[in-house]
């Protein structure tokens, strides 16, 4: 794994220096250069240049810059001041050959703003996702830290140490104030006046300022950020009724105490662990206690979440742990002005625990003990935009610079992860040490998984019901029975259906005309979005370039009614209300729908939730929103209502999110006494994916598509990168992608790197935004083997990350 590699980055033998040589006199006889100071600096552009990389030298005639600090520099002929970060301070030798005349000095120095640890880890990015250093340094701190948001200047006042002499000059009223203020505690200060009033039981700050202007405080203005953290919704949301006590820590079973004990020992120094614990196994538990550990040695922790599983569930059992330690959850419900709070409540030491979603692992924490990453199998972990990162790799690299374990869990891991585990013939000792809870928590049991065959269902479903077939079905009779007995019977109900809308498939109903609705600029079909006030009628949308247009009543080629097909998460809701609804109490207030039409904000997220929570809502419905992290003690019956929408992605890895799905929605169900059952609807029963998933078989199941992946030649047997490139003109494009397929086939060649490059061809949705997509892609054997060839094109100037080319290192969707 190229995580752990000591020098991942590419040799810069490779680049062609666009340096100006030495053309005057040597360094040293330049007055004064000797002790002249340089720096590095890494601009906040997205310029991808070979030499601007590894950032752009400057003179530095400003005291105290050092790596890491947040300066403004003048780029270009023109001289405009731009923002960026120090990647590097010293003397001559970072001239590397520019004439030192030549070399502009910076303009300011806004003070610190990366550790040089996180500067490191910066270069570590910029190199291996092919990045400039500057656009990842400037994605490492949030937007609102940058702009300083919320960020406002207080006036606070200090005692001056006065003798007696001065104190007994004062007048009367103000000697007696001067003497109460004398008595303050020291660590009560500073005040603000209107704090410092209120202590003094003034009704006006007026005698404040009185004091300040005798001289016996004094004023200054500090940096306060408003809007301090985060305000739960309401502490009730989400409990577990036979949840134990708060703070009262369970006392481990004998499979958590094992791990503790395993991963603990290790605390110190760097290591790489993977937990295998089923759903409901007790896995977060083992984290708090290792956090523990960590933060009794006086260290710091990031725990790492999909966004969508920072529910208040999570977060309250991080802050009801550590209150006195202080504990930062950071999730995109925060306001800029909070996270910007957040941040600088970490930055000065404030919070020791840090939970959050991808972004959090560049949370600016000191002396980090350890790095947990939940759900390491999430593809959430992965950014879709420059800098491409996958958060749980770039933890494991900021673990290894921050010399402590990190810790991977899941019921479900990646086939990465689970290939690191083993031990490998050829180089030696497993990466990652494995851990694992093989049941759950007090012996529940694992849900019974029953796989129905959608085709089978269907034929039942005619034969009850001839005058049924002309409408369309998402459940079938046994699903549709299954959950009127559990609503009947007081249990809760989740259905996954991952996908949005009401019908993903809108055409002639004549095979002759053969119209369906498109987009304009993306090959995909619109999905229909219904409004429920007009009757048959809404909105038609695209999925990926998010047009959206009034839904057309006739075919526009032969004038007949269109017809809809396919069923998305609003379709399913209609036809629960219209079986279900009636006779087993379902409406739109027990009935509940999650996805990303329905949650505009977190909050929404988090109120729906607690709705199911406390029993208001009794079904839940929704795309892969519900999937995750979830526990609620009365869901006795989990459906999924077609378990082969990710089946049939066009991407190596179907198979695998497939299983992942299945096994995350089954174990939803049945974490109380009552037991679950989980339904699972598929036209494709016997695939090994489900029937393994069904079987909560995960060795077995990644085993074998480990060996599948082996003799294709895929990831995680080898690794891959991906050049996608677009353009509005399809001959363009493929010509682009025709050039970075010839270039990376050469430099396979030339570095003499056994690998495999692929393409060009058009990407699975071949044209979005209205540009044309074309994919190449290159495996080879190691990491280190891919960067050498990237990095070969790129100083060979084939290989830019820009507009119309995106390079994704260790993608994980093929899309
Ligand atoms: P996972 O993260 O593996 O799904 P959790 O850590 O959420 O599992 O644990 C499942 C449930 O069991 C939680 O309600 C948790 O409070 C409880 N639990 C965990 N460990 C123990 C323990 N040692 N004793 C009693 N209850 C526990
Ligand atoms: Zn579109
Ligand atoms: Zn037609």
């Amino acid at each position: 794994m190229a995580s752990t590699s000591k020098n991942s980055r590419p040799d810069d033998t490779l680049f062609a220096h666009a340096r100006d040589p030495i053309t005057s006199a040597a360094p040293t006889s330049v007055p004064g250069l000797a002790t002249a100071r340089f720096v590095r600096v890494a601009v906040e552009r997205g310029i991808d240049a070979a030499e601007l990389s590894e950032g752009l030298t400057y003179r530095c005639d400003l005291p105290g810059v050092a790596p890491g600090d947040r300066v403004r520099v003048p780029l270009g002929r023109g001289n405009k001041p731009v923002r960026g970060i120090v990647v590097e301070a010293g003397g001559i030798e970072l001239l590397d050959g520019y004439a030192p005349e030549k070399v502009k000095a910076i303009l300011e120095h806004d003070g610190g703003g990366l550790s040089a640890n996180m500067v490191e880890l910066a270069r570590w990015l910029s190199s291996y996702y092919v990045c400039p250093l500057g656009m990842v340094l400037s994605s490492m701190v949030p937007a609102a830290v940058k702009r300083a948001t919320g960020r406002r200047a207080e006036v606070v006042v200090e005692r001056v140490a006065l003798d007696e002499g001065s104190t007994a000059a004062l007048p009367k009223n103000a000697r007696a104030l001067t003497l109460k203020i004398a008595a303050l505690p020291d660590d009560r200060f500073p005040f603000t006046p209107k704090t410092l009033a209120r202590e003094l039981g003034l009704k006006t700050t007026a005698s404040v300022s009185r004091l300040v202007k005798l001289g016996v405080l004094s004023a200054r203005k500090r940096d306060v950020i408003r809007d301090f953290g985060w305000t739960e919704p309401d502490p009730e949301d989400g409990e577990r009724s036979d949840a134990p006590a708060r703070s009262v820590p369970p006392s481990l079973t004998d499979q958590q105490s094992r791990v503790v004990e395993g991963v603990g020992a290790a605390l110190g120094s760097f290591s790489a662990h993977l937990l295998r614990g089923v759903t409901g196994s007790g896995k977060t538990e083992v984290y708090l206690r290792l956090i523990e550990r960590a933060l009794a040695a006086g260290r710091s922790a990031i725990v790492l979440v999909p966004e969508i599983a920072l529910t208040p569930q999570t977060s309250r059992r991080f802050r009801d742990r550590f209150t006195a330690l202080g504990v930062s959850v950071l999730h995109s419900g925060l306001s800029s002005s909070q996270r910007h709070g957040e941040w600088d409540r970490v930055r000065r030491g404030m919070s020791r625990v840090v939970v959050g979603a991808r972004s959090a692992v560049f949370a600016p924490l000191e002396s980090l003990g350890l790095i947990v990453v939940d759900e390491e199998h999430d593809s959430s972990y992965k950014q879709d935009q420059l800098p491409r990162y996958n958060a749980r790799d770039v933890a494991i690299k900021r673990a290894q610079l921050a010399g402590c374990p990190v810790l991977l869990g899941s019921a479900t891991p990646s086939l990465e992860s689970w290939a690191n585990v083993k031990t490998d013939g050829q180089n030696g000792p497993a990466k990652f040490s494995l851990w694992e809870l093989r049941h759950r928590v007090g012996g529940g049991e694992m849900p019974r998984v029953e796989i129905v065959d959608l085709a089978t269902e269907r034929r039942v479903r005619a034969q009850n019901d001839p005058g049924s077939v002309r409408r369309q079905h998402a459940l079938g009779p046994t699903l549709e029975v299954a959950i009127g007995k559990t609503l009947d019977a007081g249990g809760q109900v989740m259905l996954l259906l991952n996908r949005r809308g009401f019908a993903h498939y809108i055409a002639c109903p004549d095979p002759r005309c053969g119209w369906v609705l498109t987009c304009d600029d993306c090959d995909a079909t619109l999905v229909l979005h219904k409004d429920r006030s007009i009757p048959r009628g809404g909105d038609v949308a695209c999925h990926h370039c998010l047009a959206r247009r009034i839904m057309p009543r006739v075919c526009p080629t032969c004038g007949k009614a269109v017809v809809v097909f396919g069923i998305g998460t609003q379709r399913l809701e209609e036809e629960l209300l219209r079986s279900l609804g009636e006779a087993h109490g379902l409406d739109g207030r027990t009935m509940l729908r999650v996805d990303s039409d329905t949650m505009e904000s977190a909050r929404d997220y988090f109120d729906a939730l607690g709705r199911f929570a406390r029993g208001e809502v009794r079904l839940l419905l929704g795309t892969q929103m519900i999937a995750k992290g979830l526990d609620f003690p009365n869901v006795r019956l989990v459906g999924v209502v077609n378990a082969d929408t990710s089946l049939n992605l066009p991407d190596f890895r179907a198979a695998e999110r497939t299983f992942q799905l299945v096994s995350q929605v089954a174990g939803r169900a049945g974490r109380s006494k009552g037991g679950g059952r989980v339904i699972v609807q598929t036209m494709e029963p016997r695939s090994p994916s489900i029937v393994l998933a069904s079987r909560h078989d995960y060795v077995t199941f990644a085993d074998q598509e480990l060996e599948i992946r082996r003799r294709s030649g895929l990831p995680p047997a080898t690794r891959m990168a991906r050049i996608v490139c677009r353009d509005k003109d399809a001959a363009k494009a493929s010509a682009s992608a025709g050039r970075v397929a010839g270039s990376l086939s050469e430099s396979l060649g030339l570095l003499g790197i056994t690998g495999h490059v692929e393409g060009p061809a058009a990407c699975a949705v071949d044209r979005t935004h209205g540009q044309f997509r074309f994919e190449v892609t290159i495996t080879a054997g190691r990491a280190g083997d891919i960067q050498r060839v990237l990095a070969a094109c790129r100083s060979a100037g084939v290989l830019t990350s820009d507009a119309h080319t995106a390079v994704d290192v260790d993608p994980v969707s093929l899309m």
